[in-house]
């Protein structure tokens, strides 16, 4: 079975590998205070750097789920008011989430074929953490590189947060232009769940230490603290880690992987323009997410794509939520083949009539 399940997705046939080498090198059992862990959390930020474009003075953070980091952000970093800006499932429970803690949560809804203009809005409250996700995975939208540019650029004093989960590693992202990224690597970084990464700029690092938020295990200013001599609050997934150290070290670098996705995402918008049962979800094509691809159709026509195509040896992203009966989605991540995508395609062209 290939999985184009948005997550968790689709694995790099080389993980089973990986793990056989974690179990020789002893690595799961890996005491996390010892030297080898401190070497591992050093070695896995520099390729972040390398292969992703982090920058130099951005930390690497490690957290066990992208839930969590919605928590660490509402309990750490934010002060006094967050704008949450979504259109979608995975915005939205950022900001529950978010509300749960710091009441003073403030939403911001687009829809979906919107494209979102930064000028457009002023936040009364200067040094606010605005908080955007990138790849809505729910609905196949995103907000695009100039957005975030703006974002930045116009708000100069925010602490900008990005929810970054299934484009990261999956697209080059421009990580300056905001202070904490983050993703679980069970979507584009092609691994098995139970780690995720927080990616932090000097002034994400700088307000914690100033808000001094020290209530949680994972309190945002001990994580940093800890970091900076390559270590964890607490056990971390130390085989995630190094799983994640051995695929960023093989990976081709972001440039070309981006360069793969979008080709690629072409192709699959190009299918789906040209098929008369399925259509893309997202009509407007500003705002289509390059690594979910979300199809509609009617909705016997979905049942029955989704159960011939597991017969076919497919799994298809379920439709989320209220789209549940109408939509399915299709990963486009890096670990993804190109025959396994091509073969997909046939299998889809050939259910046509
Ligand atoms: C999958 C996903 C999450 C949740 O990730 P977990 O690792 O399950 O916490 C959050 N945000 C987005 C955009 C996602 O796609």
């Amino acid at each position: 079975m290939v999985s184009f399940y948005p997550g968790p997705a689709r694995i790099y046939d080389e993980i089973p590998t990986y793990v056989k080498d974690a179990a020789k090198e002893g690595v799961l059992s890996m005491n996390h205070r010892s030297p080898e862990f401190e070497a591992l959390a050093k070695k896995t930020a520099t390729l972040f750097r390398k292969k992703l474009g982090v920058p130099a003075n951005y930390k690497v953070l490690y957290t066990s789920s992208a839930t969590e980091c919605w928590e660490i952000i509402a309990q750490s970093l934010i002060t006094d008011k967050s704008y949450h800006f979504f259109n979608g499932a995975f915005g939205k429970k950022w900001f529950e989430y978010t509300l749960a803690i710091n009441k003073n949560a403030e939403a911001l809804l687009f829809s979906r074929e919107e494209k979102i203009e930064p000028a457009d809005f002023s936040f009364p409250y200067p040094q606010a953490t605005i908080c955007l996700t990138q790849n809505e995975t729910s609905n196949g939208t995103q907000l695009d590189a100039g957005i975030l540019k703006k974002f930045r650029k116009l708000n100069p004093a925010a602490l900008i947060a990005v929810d970054a989960t299934s484009s990261m590693a999956g697209i080059q992202l421009d990580f300056k232009q905001a202070d904490v990224w983050f993703a679980s690597v069970q979507k584009c970084f092609g691994l098995p769940a139970g780690l995720a990464v927080m990616i932090c700029s000097p002034r994400a690092v700088e307000r914690a230490k100033i808000i001094q938020e020290k209530l949680h295990y994972n309190s945002f200013a001990n994580m940093v603290s800890m970091m900076e001599k390559w270590q964890t609050t607490h056990t971390p997934n130390v085989m995630g880690i190094y799983l994640l150290m051995r695929v960023l070290e093989k990976s081709d670098g972001i440039a070309t992987i981006h360069q793969q996705t979008v080709e690629r995402f072409r192709k699959w918008e190009a299918f789906a323009e040209s098929n008369d049962r399925l259509k893309p979800l997202v009509e407007n094509r500003q705002v289509r997410s390059y690594t979910v691809l979300p199809l509609k159709a009617e909705t016997s026509v979905i049942s029955t794509v989704k159960n011939k195509a597991k017969k076919a040896g497919f799994l298809l992203g379920e439709g989320y939520g209220e789209l549940k009966t109408s939509t399915f989605r299709i990963a486009n991540f890096p670990a993804l083949r190109d025959r396994e995508v091509k073969a997909l395609m046939t299998f889809l062209k050939s259910l046509k009539k």
